[in-house]
């Protein structure tokens, strides 16, 4: 077992949290692999998901202009700020990364104060990173990656959730965090790690995923909004058909005849489930609800 971490285990008498999700990240072999990945600079501002006692933010702190350390849990905090005392470019946040308002609470009080006080601070770049609590990882992923100013995402998460933001159409696993994956950014798996690297061992593999934000995304939406609201709805419904999950979820103010009318203008199989449908599918079902439904609007307003 890694030493700092336990001494400051018996220290704190800290005892892992099933329900926080808590296995720490031991191997330092590992530690260092996943912060190198990360590739930060001076000039970075690093958000840390879930620091726990520190396994990886002492190195991030050292790399990064300036850190955000967010724990949920307090009885971590002592052994989180004893970790980073020798660093002044640290703030510990104590909270919920999905209750935490990232853009007002981090990155603009990072412009204005610079974060840990004084001088505002402009980063070059800002990258999320986090050995994230398993029992959470789908509403933290969806949340990094709707927070549009983050540029790059290195996070270790279950291998089967790794395999998810990656599946394609038609694949067992594919589904809303997959396509939201795809239409945010680049997503690429660089390495499993074995349960022995953490204690307490998890019964799983993790895997660490790299996500560059898309500066253009790869499809033009007419509304974003309404786009996810498909998807949300076809997978929400998996057996249904595309038509059915439309026409249910009631995301359009048309009849069932004119939806069927709408699938059969952009050539997709009303009959189809939205687990076939790739990004551009949804794309293009999306933009031809959104011009009817703009079409229908503006004759009311006439
Ligand atoms: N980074 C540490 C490491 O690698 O050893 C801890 C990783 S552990 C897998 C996940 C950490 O996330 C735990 O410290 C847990 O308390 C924290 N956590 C769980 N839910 C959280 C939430 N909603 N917001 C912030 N932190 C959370």
């Amino acid at each position: 077992m890694e030493r700092s971490i336990k001494l400051l285990m018996d220290k704190y008498g800290i005892k892992p949290s099933k329900s926080l999700g808590q296995n720490f990240l031991m191997d330092k072999e590992i530690q260092a692999k996943i912060v190198n990945a990360c590739n930060i600079k001076k000039d970075d501002l690093v958000i840390e998901v879930g620091a726990g006692m520190g396994a990886i933010s002492c190195e991030l702190a050292a790399r990064a202009g300036k850190l955000a350390a967010i724990e949920i849990d307090r009885h971590l905090l002592p052994a989180l700020q004893e970790a980073l005392k020798q660093y002044n470019n640290v703030e510990i946040i104590h909270g919920d990364i999905l209750k935490l308002n990232l853009k007002d609470d981090i990155i603009y009080k990072a412009y204005r104060t610079g974060l840990t006080g004084g001088q505002e601070f402009k980063p070059a770049r800002i990258i999320a990173v986090g050995n994230l609590p398993y029992y959470v990882t789908t509403p933290i992923v969806e949340k990094l990656l709707e927070e549009e100013n983050i540029d790059e995402i290195i996070i270790m998460v279950q291998k089967e959730a790794a395999e998810r933001i990656l599946a394609k159409p038609g694949a067992k696993n594919y589904g809303l965090l997959s396509l939201m994956a795809k239409y945010y950014s680049k997503a690429e798996i660089l390495f499993n790690v074995p349960p022995g690297c953490f204690f307490p061992k998890p019964n799983v593999y993790s895997s660490v995923v790299k996500m560059s934000r898309n500066k253009t995304p790869p499809v033009h939406l007419l509304n974003k909004e309404l786009f996810f609201k498909i998807i949300k709805s076809s997978f929400g419904q998996r057996r249904k058909t595309l038509f059915n999950a439309l026409y249910n979820a009631n995301l359009v103010p048309l009849s069932k005849e004119e939806i069927k009318a709408v699938l059969k203008e952009t050539g997709i199989d009303e009959n189809t489930r939205g687990e076939a449908l790739s990004l551009e599918q949804f794309a293009q079902i999306s933009n031809a609800f959104s011009e009817i439904s703009e079409r229908i609007s503006s004759l009311h307003r006439q």
